[in-house]
């Protein structure tokens, strides 16, 4: 049967255990993001549309590659400590973040998957740290991670990703306007003046909450800059991050 869905969710049941029972290896990719305030210009999803996005072009590049890779539904809520004080900052305990999403690896392995990764772009040390705690325990072949926190795949990434003013700026809001435009409040955006603050080095610094760090409209970096397609540049670089983390546990 000809896979006709990338999104899993959208099969039936029988279209499901026919890809299970088939030849090829069951992929499931989980986008994680949060639900936490991206400026005046970016929705509170913006980390989940990141991550959906990155999904949707890894999912096509892995099922090229022998693989039958599909997106899961994804994991909305995560730890979002740091915007604290802002309207639509929806923080839940980085405990229950990671219960959760382990919970729901274990159900797609449970189903038939032969490997979940979980796609996350909400990158909060807390959270991240959520994340790869989930799937603490497992062999690699069965779960992976793939999150541009790390310095392996940061580099890859734009330079202001990279000086780590990394929240609503020129990076996330170009993705958001590669694969959701309508979502950006364009009339708003080309108004922000940029701001030079390093969430990496103020995190290092000890400052926990974006009011402490000089975000005082809940962004860093440039909003003005940024352009879709230097977001489906760097949406290119996040699905060869996915593939990358895939191919390499799945051995
Ligand atoms: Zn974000």
């Amino acid at each position: 049967m000809a896979v006709t869905h990338a999104f899993v969710a959208r099969l039936t049941t029988d279209e499901l255990r026919a890809i299970v029972e088939g030849p090829r290896p069951l992929a499931i990719l989980v986008p994680v993001g949060a639900i936490e305030p991206h400026g005046p210009h970016l929705p509170l999803d913006t980390d989940l549309v990141i991550s959906r996005a990155a999904s949707a072009r890894a999912a096509r590049l892995l099922s090229a590659r022998g693989l039958v890779a599909l997106v899961a539904p994804d994991v909305p809520y995560g730890v979002t400590d740091f915007a604290a004080g802002f309207a639509g900052a929806v923080s839940v305990p980085a405990a229950a973040v990671c219960a959760y999403l382990r919970a729901v690896v274990d159900a797609w392995l449970a189903t038939g998957a032969a490997h979940v990764c979980l796609v996350n772009n909400h990158l909060e040390p807390a959270h991240d740290t959520a994340v790869r705690a989930a799937i603490a325990g497992l062999p690699p072949k069965r779960a992976s991670v793939a999150s541009p926190l790390t310095r392996r795949w940061a580099r890859t990434l734009s330079d202001e990703f990279k000086r780590g003013a990394c929240h609503a700026g020129e990076y996330e809001t170009s993705i958001v306007q590669a694969a959701d435009a309508d979502s950006v409040r364009e009339s708003i955006r080309h108004t922000l003046p940029e701001v030079d603050v390093s969430l990496s080095d103020a995190i290092a610094r000890g400052v926990e909450r974006f009011a402490d760090m000089g975000l005082a409209r809940s962004y860093a970096g440039s909003p003005a800059r940024a352009t879709p397609a230097h977001g489906e540049e760097m949406l290119t670089r996040l699905a060869a991050m996915i593939v990358g983390e895939v191919t390499e546990a799945m051995g």
